[in-house]
C-alpha cells in the first residue's frame, strides 16, 4: 500500500481531488505544487494511516518508516538539506490536515529536527546564530506543548522572568546568548516536570509529532467538533511534514494569512494581515498586532505601520499574481498562508476560505459575474442553514448607543445578553434559559461549547484572523475581536471599558458589523432581503422542483412567509386560533358542556371568530394554496387550570364551579398525546369539525369575492390510523359543504386529506388514499409515534443519546431517514398506487431542516412546509436537492 505522497518543485504525486486520502491540506499542497507555485518541498501521510493507526491501538503499518525514509530523502534531494545532519540541516514542520479543517486537533510543530547539534549547524549554515536559538526555543516550546503536553504557558513564565530580570521589553531584544541560557532552562524544566529529557533524536521527534498528529483526532475537543459538525470519524487525518521556510529570519522574512477577499463581507479586495520577522503561529495567536497586506487596506485603518505592498514590493507582486492564479484555478475565494524567507514567497497553505453567509452570498454572485460559476453552482455554494444568519437581526440605526469600547467586526449580526466570563458559565445559563455574551481575554478551542451556548462572542486580544473570529463566523454567531480597551478580570466577575465597570450578568450588546460593544440591551432591526439574497432565490427558485409553503396561522406569520417567499400554507393549525383573548372561555365551554346543544351553543359564538380568521389567511395568500387542519390537540390544553378561570368559565355558562372540576377531572388523561385528540375528537363530537368546515367554506366565499383570487381549501383531518375515522370526518365535512353551497347558491371547491403522523397510517396508505386527497406528513408526530419516544420529554433525555454516540442527530429535528423514512416512502407509494398523482408534503419541523429536505426531494413529495423563518432555508434546500 502507498501510504505517503510527495510534493515539490513543481510536481506531486496527489492532487486536489484527493481530499479523502491527503487531507484538505495535504491535497491543496499537492495540487499548488502541480501549478508550480512556490511550495516548500514535503510528503503527506494518509488519512488511512490514521484508520490503521487507531484500529490498531497507536502502531503503523510495517511499510510506513521506509516510505517516510524514502520520501524524506527525495525532500533532502530537492532541497540539498539532511534531516539531522551536522552541516545544513534540513528541519521540518509538521501538520495536521483533516478532509475537513477541524481546531481542536493539534496544529502544528515547526522547525522540527532541532537539538544541541543541529542548532549549531543552522547558526552557521544561516550565519546567524540568534535566529538559529530563536528557532529552537520555539521548537522545544511547541513541541513539549502539543506532543509532549507539557503546557506552553510554562515555558512563558521562564521567558517572562528572565526579560523582567534583565530589562528587556521586546522578545526581538535577546541576544542568542540569552536564547542559549534560555532553551538550557526550558530542558530542565522538561526533564523536571516530564521525568525525561527533551528529545534529541530527530527521527524520534518526528515520528513523536506524527503520533501526536494522529492521537489529536481521537481527543475529546476534536470529537465534540466532529460531533457539532457532522464529521464521520471514519475520515481520519492526515499528516503533512514539509521542509522549512524561516518567516524569522530578520527584517526581509515575514509570515502572514490572507482571504483572497472579504471573509466577512465578501468584497473582491486582498485581505489579511502578517507579521515581520515571525514564524507562522505568531499571527494566529494574536501576540503581536499584525500589519496589513495592502495599502489601501492600512489608510483605511489608519495604521502606521507599514503594509507588505510598502515594505516588499517584490514578494507582495508575485503573492497578489498567485493568489488570482488560485482563486481562477480553484474558482471560489481562497485563503491562505505564506512565509517569505529573505525576500523570497512560499505559500504554505491554501483552501476555500470559511466565510459568513453574507459573503458567501456575496462572492457567489460576484463570480456569477465574472463568469467563474454558473448560477446552479452559486445555489450550490450557500450553505442553506446559513441563511438564518442573514435572517437575523441588525442594531437599529436610530437607536441610542452607548458605546464602551470598539474592537474588530470579526463576525456580523448583533447580540445582547449577560455578561459571561467563561464558557461554562455560558452553558449552564443557556441550559437555564438565559442569553448571554461571552466575554473572553482570546477564546481557544476548549471555549467551542461556550460559543455554541452564548448569543455572541467579545475578545478583548487578537485579530480578524483569530481563533474567536474564525470560530464565530463559522457558527454564524456575532463576534466583536481584540477590544484592547476592554479589561477583563475574570476572578473579580468584572469587565472595565471606557470607565464603566460591568459586573458578571449586566447586559450590553455586541455589533459584530462594526466591532462596537454597546451598554445595555439595544433595539434591532429585521434584515434586508434584497440585493444579493433576492437573485440567488431566484437562481435557487429556477432550480427547485418541491414547492415550499408555511406553517401559519396568525395573519403576521402568514405576511411574513410570503415575503419570505412562501408559495401557499401547508399547516395551519386552529387550535392556535383558540387560545386569542376573547375565544378561550368559548373553548372552555365548549369542551365541559356536557351535552350535544351544550357544545353546539358554544361553537355558534366561535364560528364568526373562525371565519374572520380564515377570510384574513385567504386573503393574505390571495389564490395561493391553504392547507387548513381541523381541531388536533388533546383537550385537556384548553380545560381550566385556576379557580379563577373556572370561576370565568362557570360565569359564561351559568353552570356551577364545583360541576366544571367534576368535568374537569372526569377529562384527565393519563398519556394526552395519545389520548383523546385529532380525528378522534371528531369522532366524539362530529360537532366541532362541522363548525370549523363551515367557517372555512364561508371564508373561501367571502375571500373569494373580496379578492377575485379563487380559494380552494384543503381540509386537513388529523392523527387518521384507521380508514373508518377519516372516512366518517370526511362525510361531515362534505355536508357541511353542500349545504353552504345550498345557502349560497354557489359551487365551491375544496379538497379533504389528511395527515400521516401514525404508523399505521403509512402502512395502509393505499386504503386510506382511496378517499383522502392529500397526504401531509406530520414528521413531529410521525417521528413520536415511530420511535415511541415523547416529543414533549425527549430532551430531558436525548442529549445523553447524542453525546454517547446512540444517535447522532435529534430526531426531531433531522429526519429519521432509516426510520421514519421508511415508513413515508411506505405511504408516498402505496398512496399513489391508490391514487395516481396523489398531492404529497411534509408539514412537520423537518419541512425546513436541510437534510430532510433534500430525503423529501428523494421521495418525490409535491412541497415541504415550514415555519416563516425557514423558509428560504428551505427553498434553497430544495434547489440543492434537485441539482
Ligand atoms: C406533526 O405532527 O408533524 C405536525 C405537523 O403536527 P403538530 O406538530 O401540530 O402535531
Ligand atoms: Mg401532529
Amino acid at each position: 500500500t502507498k501510504w505517503v505522497y510527495t510534493f515539490g518543485d513543481g510536481k506531486a504525486e496527489g492532487t486536489a481531488d484527493m481530499k479523502a486520502l491527503l487531507g484538505g491540506k495535504g491535497a491543496n499542497l499537492a495540487e499548488m505544487s502541480n501549478l508550480g507555485l512556490p511550495v516548500p518541498p514535503g510528503f503527506t501521510i494518509t488519512t488511512e494511516v490514521c484508520t490503521w493507526y487507531t484500529a490498531h491501538a497507536k502502531a503503523y503499518p510495517d511499510e510506513l518508516a521506509p516510505q517516510v525514509d524514502a520520501a524524506l530523502d527525495h525532500v533532502a534531494k530537492l532541497t540539498g538539506k539532511r534531516f539531522g545532519a551536522d552541516h545544513d540541516p534540513l528541519l521540518v514542520s509538521v501538520r495536521s490536515g483533516a478532509r475537513a479543517s477541524m481546531p481542536g486537533m493539534m496544529d502544528t510543530v515547526l522547525n522540527l529536527g532541532l537539538n544541541d547539534r543541529t542548532v549549531i549547524a543552522l547558526a552557521a549554515a544561516a550565519d546567524d546564530e540568534r535566529f538559529a536559538y530563536d528557532s529552537y526555543r520555539r521548537f522545544i516550546q511547541m513541541y513539549s506543548d502539543v506532543v509532549m503536553g507539557l503546557d506552553h504557558h510554562a515555558f512563558e513564565e521562564i521567558l517572562e522572568r528572565f526579560k523582567e530580570d534583565n530589562g528587556y521589553v521586546l522578545d526581538t531584544d535577546l541576544t542568542a546568548a540569552d536564547w542559549k541560557g534560555l532553551i538550557g532552562d526550558y530542558k530542565k524544566l522538561v526533564e523536571d516536570e516530564l521525568g525525561r529529557p527533551f528529545p534529541q533524536d530527530p527521527r524520534e521527534q518526528l515520528w513523536g509529532a506524527i503520533g501526536a498528529v494522529f492521537g489529536s483526532w481521537m481527543n475529546a475537543r476534536a470529537i465534540t467538533y466532529r460531533r457539532l459538525h457532522d464529521i464521520p470519524e471514519s475520515w481520519g487525518t492526515a499528516v503533512n511534514v514539509q521542509a522549512m521556510v524561516f518567516g524569522n529570519r530578520g527584517e526581509t522574512s515575514a509570515t502572514g494569512v490572507a482571504f483572497t477577499r472579504n471573509p466577512s463581507t465578501g468584497d473582491k479586495r486582498l485581505y489579511g494581515e502578517f507579521l515581520v520577522n515571525a514564524q507562522g503561529e505568531d499571527v494566529v495567536a494574536g501576540i503581536r498586532t499584525p500589519q496589513d497586506l495592502t495599502e489601501e487596506a492600512r489608510i483605511e485603518a489608519g495604521s502606521d505601520k507599514p503594509s507588505l505592498e510598502q515594505l516588499m514590493p517584490e514578494a507582495y507582486a508575485s503573492f497578489i499574481d498567485i493568489c488570482a492564479r488560485l482563486e481562477n484555478h480553484y474558482r471560489d475565494m481562497q485563503d491562505v498562508e505564506f512565509t517569505i524567507e529573505r525576500g523570497k514567497l512560499w505559500m504554505l497553505q491554501t483552501r476555500s476560505g470559511k466565510r459568513t453567509t453574507k459573503a458567501a452570498l456575496k462572492v457567489a454572485c460576484d463570480m456569477v459575474e465574472e463568469g467563474l460559476i454558473t448560477p446552479d453552482e452559486a445555489v450550490l455554494r450557500i450553505d442553506p442553514a446559513g441563511l438564518d444568519q442573514l435572517l437575523h437581526p441588525t442594531i437599529d440605526p436610530k437607536a441610542e448607543r452607548r458605546i464602551v469600547a470598539q474592537g474588530l467586526p470579526a463576525s456580523p449580526g448583533a447580540a445582547s445578553g449577560e455578561i459571561v466570563f467563561t464558557s461554562d458559565e455560558a452553558e449552564a445559563a443557556k441550559q437555564a434559559g438565559r442569553k448571554v455574551i461571552l466575554v473572553r481575554i482570546e477564546t481557544s478551542p476548549e471555549d467551542i461549547h461556550g460559543m455554541h451556548a452564548a448569543e455572541g462572542i467579545l475578545t478583548t486580544r487578537g485579530g480578524m484572523t483569530s481563533h474567536a473570529a474564525v470560530v464565530a463566523r463559522g457558527m454564524g454567531k456575532p463576534c466583536v475581536s481584540g477590544a484592547g480597551q476592554v479589561r477583563v478580570d475574570e476572578h473579580a466577575g468584572t469587565l472595565t471599558a471606557s470607565g464603566e465597570v460591568l459586573k458578571r450578568g449586566d447586559r450590553i450588546t455586541i455589533d459584530g458589523g462594526t466591532g462596537q460593544v454597546l451598554l445595555g440591551e439595544v433595539p434591532m432591526l429585521k434584515p434586508e432581503l434584497s440585493g444579493d439574497f433576492a437573485k440567488l432565490m431566484v437562481w435557487a427558485d429556477a432550480a427547485r422542483r418541491m414547492k415550499v409553503r408555511t406553517n401559519a396561522e396568525t395573519p403576521a406569520d402568514a405576511r411574513a412567509a410570503r415575503e419570505f417567499g412562501a408559495e401557499g400554507i401547508g399547516l395551519c393549525r386552529t387550535e392556535h386560533m383558540f387560545f386569542d383573548e376573547g375565544r378561550i372561555v368559548a373553548v372552555r365551554e365548549m369542551i365541559l358542556a356536557d351535552t350535544e346543544a351544550g357544545r353546539r351553543t358554544a361553537l355558534a359564538k366561535l364560528l364568526p371568530m373562525q371565519r374572520a380568521d380564515f377570510v384574513a389567511l385567504f386573503e393574505i395568500m390571495h389564490g395561493l394554496p391553504v392547507t387548513i387542519r381541523l381541531l388536533d390537540p388533546p383537550l385537556h390544553e384548553f380545560l381550566p387550570k385556576t379557580e379563577e378561570e373556572i370561576a370565568e368559565v362557570s360565569a359564561a355558562m351559568g353552570v356551577p364551579a364545583s360541576r366544571l372540576r367534576e368535568r374537569t377531572e372526569a377529562l384527565h388523561e393519563f398519556n394526552p398525546m395519545l389520548g383523546h385528540r385529532g380525528v378522534r375528537l371528531a369522532i366524539s363530537y362530529p360537532e366541532i369539525y362541522e363548525m370549523q368546515a363551515r367557517a372555512i367554506f364561508e371564508a373561501a366565499v367571502e375571500a373569494a369575492a373580496k379578492t377575485g383570487a379563487p380559494v380552494v381549501p384543503e381540509i386537513m383531518i388529523p392523527l387518521v390510523g384507521i380508514k373508518g375515522e377519516f372516512d366518517y370526518a370526511k362525510a361531515r365535512v362534505d355536508a357541511v359543504a353542500k349545504a353552504v353551497e345550498k345557502e349560497k347558491r354557489i359551487q365551491i371547491a375544496y379538497s379533504v386529506g389528511t395527515m400521516i403522523e401514525l404508523p399505521r397510517a403509512a402502512l395502509i396508505a393505499d386504503k386510506i388514499a382511496e378517499s383522502a386527497e392529500f397526504f401531509s406528513f406530520g414528521t413531529n408526530d410521525l417521528t413520536q409515534t415511530t420511535y415511541g419516544l415523547s416529543r414533549d420529554d425527549a430532551a430531558q433525555f436525548l442529549g445523553a443519546y447524542l453525546k454517547t454516540g446512540i444517535l447522532e442527530q435529534d430526531p426531531f429535528v433531522t429526519l429519521d431517514q432509516a426510520g421514519v423514512g421508511s415508513l413515508i416512502e411506505i405511504a408516498a407509494e402505496r398512496g399513489r398506487k391508490t391514487r395516481a398523482g396523489l398531492k404529497l408534503g411534509i408539514c412537520g419541523e423537518h419541512g425546513g431542516d436541510p437534510a430532510s429536505v433534500k430525503f423529501c426531494e428523494t421521495v418525490g413529495l409535491d412541497y415541504v412546509s415550514c415555519s416563516p423563518f425557514r423558509v428560504p432555508i428551505a427553498r434553497l434546500s430544495a434547489a440543492q436537492a434537485a441539482l
